[in-house]
């Protein structure tokens, strides 16, 4: 259930839903998304479905993965923050397609074992930091691109601060009327022009750290 096999067949389902480059495809057809569950739940991993990763969260859905990250390589970035880690799995892919990634989760187990996952996996070119990511990375700003995959209820001004110029900001965003919306941000020196994309489903942003 976690063969090969298994994984052409999420890739063929990714292609036939849209997801058009190449190295994304290629990433998520070899990347074992099943080492970022439980075990009880690994054989549903090729699936494409979200999936419970405990304390509430979820390991997004494949397509929402391949989606966002083919927007954050879009310009071929060299230093990209996430905030939101979970599992760890959407930092995985984008370690292999961008130099340097770093990326933020507020709850303590989950940032622990996504830590566990990467090092067991060689992936060297990340760095996480438990802390509330709604303060960004200071030390390490300006980044290309900074990608929340969890969904904010207004635009954080304090990640768009830490955009390079020509650097995009990608975000799941609540609107007034309660739907979510895949947004992505680009700056301009200090004019932000906003883009709005697909309809989503993200667990939301929340403040502070869980011990
Ligand atoms: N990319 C993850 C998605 C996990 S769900 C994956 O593929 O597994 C979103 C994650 O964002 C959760 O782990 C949640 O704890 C985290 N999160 C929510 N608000 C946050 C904040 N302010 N700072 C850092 N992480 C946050």
């Amino acid at each position: 259930m976690t063969s090969q096999r298994t994984r052409d067949r999420l890739v063929a389902r990714l292609r036939a839903n849209g997801i058009e480059d190449p190295r994304v495809l290629a990433v998520m057809g070899r990347e074992p998304r099943h080492l970022f569950l439980d075990e009880a739940l690994s054989h549903r991993a090729y699936e494409d479905t979200s999936l419970p990763i405990g304390h509430g969260q979820t390991l997004s859905q494949p397509w929402i993965v391949a989606r966002m990250t083919e927007l954050v390589i879009n310009e071929a970035p060299e230093r990209v923050l996430e905030v939101g880690s979970g599992s760890g799995y959407q930092t995985l892919i984008l370690s292999r397609l961008v130099p340097e990634v770093w990326s933020i989760e507020r709850i303590t187990a989950l940032y622990r074992r996504a830590g566990e996952r990467l090092r067991r996996l060689k992936v060297f070119n990340v760095r996480l930091r438990l802390a509330d990511g709604g303060h960004g990375w200071p030390e390490a700003a300006p980044f290309d691109v900074i990608l929340l995959t969890a969904c904010a209820s207004e635009l954080p001004e304090v990640l768009l601060a830490q955009l390079a110029d020509g650097g995009r900001l990608i975000t799941p965003l609540e609107e007034a009327d309660g739907s979510q919306w895949l947004t992505q941000v680009c700056r301009h020196g200090d004019t932000f022009d906003y883009q709005r994309l697909e309809p989503v489903r993200f667990v939301p942003l929340l403040q502070g750290v869980i011990r």
